[in-house]
C-alpha cells in the first residue's frame, strides 16, 4: 500500500502518495564465489553507456505507463506520486562512473516528483571506489552509501572470491566518510567455512570502531549455480556447524546493542533514525518500482519482474517497450496479500500493526487466522512469538521465535 506523504503539502487537495525506484546495475568486475544475484561479468564503458540509454528509456516509459494506470489504481487516480527512497543496486553500481550516476538520477528527476527528504542509496565495493567517484557520486544526489566489506579477515575475503582485502575495506570507509558521506551502511557475512567465533566479532569490532550507521549481516546462503555451491556438492566445502552459525548472530546483536545498533528486521541494525527507508519499503508492502535487468515490482497488489536475459531486456526497450518478462506478471489475491504481508511484516522486530493489517484487509487479524489460534497461544506460550491485547497493537517474533522464523512464517502463507 502507498503512504501519505505528510511532508509535501496536498496542493489542490490532492493526496500526495510515496513510492520507492529500485535501478539494478548488473555488472560486476568478477563473480564472487558465493554469489546468486543476477550480475554479469563486464563492464566495458561502452555496455555501460549503452545500459545507462536503456534505463533513462525506461524510466520515461514506466513514467507514462504511470500517468495511464492511475485512472485504473482507486488509491491512485487522485493522487500525486512522490518518489522518497531511490536504491541503486547491483551488481557493483561503484563500476559506474559518477557522470553515469548523474545521468540516471536526472533522468529520474526529469521523470518523477522527489521528495525534498528522499533517500538516495548506491551498493558499492571497496575496490571499485575512489575519492573523486565518491565526490562525483554525492554531487549526483546519492546520500545513503552501502559498501560491500563482507569481512576484515584477508584469508575469508579471499574464500569469498572478493576483490578487496581488509586494508582496502578500511580505506574505502575512511574515504567515503572524507568525501561527505554522512549516511553509511556496511555489509557483512557470517556463517563462512572456517570462519570462527573470534574472526567474526573481531571483524565486527572493527566496523564499528569506523562508526557506520547502519550494519547488514548477512548468513551464507548456498545458491545453485554458484561456486560455492558446486564445491559444496563436491563435499569440499565444510558448512559452519548451525549452532555456531545462531551463536555469531546473537553475539553480534549483544555487541552491536552495546554501541548503539537496534536491530530493526532480522538482518539489519542501524543507529536511532538510520534505518533503511527503502529496505523498509519491502517489508511493510509498500509501492515500489524496479528498473534494470530483472528487477521487479510491486504497486498495490500487482507483481512484475523484468525480463532476466540482457540482450532481451534490451531489445524491448529499443522497440519502445516496457521490458516485463509477462510470466511473472501477477495480481495478488487477498490470500496471497495476507501470506506476503505476514511474511515480510515479521521480519522487522517491531513485528505487523494489527490495525494496519485490519485497515489493509478489512478484517481484524484473529478473525482471519481464528483456525490457527490455538497454535498461535502455544507459541506465545513457548515463547516464539508475542502480540499486545490492544487492537492497534503489533504481533512480533521474540528473540527465540527469530531463531525458527520460516517455520512461524510458513503458518501464515
Ligand atoms: S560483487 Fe556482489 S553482485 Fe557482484 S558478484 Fe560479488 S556478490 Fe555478486
Amino acid at each position: 500500500m502507498m503512504t501519505t506523504n505528510s511532508r509535501d503539502p496536498n496542493q489542490n487537495n490532492r493526496q500526495t502518495r510515496s513510492i520507492g525506484l529500485y535501478i539494478h546495475l548488473p555488472f560486476c568486475q568478477r563473480k564472487c564465489n558465493y554469489c546468486g544475484f543476477l550480475s554479469l561479468e563486464e563492464h566495458a564503458e561502452q555496455i555501460r553507456k549503452q545500459y545507462v540509454d536503456n534505463l533513462l528509456q525506461e524510466i520515461e516509459l514506466r513514467r507514462d505507463w504511470l500517468e495511464e494506470m492511475k485512472a485504473r489504481l482507486p488509491r491512485l487516480c487522485q493522487s500525486s506520486v512522490i518518489v522518497d527512497s531511490i536504491f541503486i543496486g547491483g551488481g557493483t553500481p561503484s563500476l559506474f562512473e559518477a557522470a553515469e550516476i548523474q545521468r540516471i538520477l536526472d533522468g529520474i528527476r526529469a521523470s518523477w516528483q522527489l521528495d525534498d527528504q528522499i533517500e538516495i542509496t548506491m551498493e558499492s565495493n571497496p575496490n571499485s571506489l575512489s575519492h573523486e567517484k565518491l565526490i562525483g557520486y554525492r554531487k549526483a544526489g546519492v546520500n545513503r552509501l552501502s559498501i560491500g566489506i563482507q569481512s576484515f579477515d584477508d584469508g575469508l575475503l579471499s574464500q569469498l572470491g572478493r576483490l578487496h582485502d581488509a586494508k582496502c575495506g578500511e580505506s574505502s570507509i575512511l574515504m567515503a566518510k572524507e568525501a561527505g558521506f554522512s549516511n553509511i551502511n556496511l555489509d557483512f557475512m557470517f556463517g563462512l567455512p572456517g570462519q570462527r567465533m573470534d574472526h567474526w566479532i573481531s571483524s565486527l569490532q572493527k566496523a564499528i570502531s569506523l562508526d557506520p550507521n547502519h550494519l547488514s549481516l548477512y548468513t551464507l546462503q548456498i545458491e545453485e549455480g554458484t561456486n560455492f555451491y558446486r564445491s559444496y556438492k563436491s563435499g569440499a566445502l565444510p558448512l559452519m556447524d548451525e549452532s555456531l552459525d545462531r551463536a555469531c548472530y546473537h553475539q553480534a546483536i549483544k555487541l552491536l546493542n552495546s554501541f548503539g545498533y537496534r536491530r530493526y528486521e532480522i538482518s539489519n541494525f542501524a543507529k536511532a533514525g538510520q534505518e533503511c527507508r527503502h529496505n523498509l519499503k519491502y517489508w511493510s508492502m509498500d509501492d515500489y518500482l524496479g528498473f534494470g535487468l530483472g528487477a521487479s515490482s510491486y504497486l498495490q497488489g500487482n507483481r512484475w519482474s523484468n525480463r532476466r536475459s540482457l540482450a532481451e531486456w534490451t531489445d524491448s526497450l529499443s522497440c519502445r517497450q516496457l521490458p516485463i518478462d509477462a510470466g511473472t506478471e501477477k495480481m495478488d489475491s487477498k490470500h496471497d496479500e495476507i501470506g506476503i504481508f505476514m511474511f515480510t511484516g515479521l521480519r522487522k522486530t517491531c513485528g505487523v500493526s494489527l490495525l494496519e493489517f485490519e485497515k489493509r484487509f478489512g478484517e481484524g487479524f484473529f478473525h482471519v487466522f481464528a483456525s490457527q489460534r490455538d497454535l498461535l497461544e502455544q507459541y506465545r506460550n513457548e515463547g516464539l512469538i508475542d502480540w499486545s491485547e490492544s487492537k492497534t497493537g503489533n504481533l512480533w517474533l521474540t528473540e527465540s521465535g527469530i531463531d525458527v522464523s520460516n517455520q512461524i512464517m510458513a503458518e501464515f502463507v
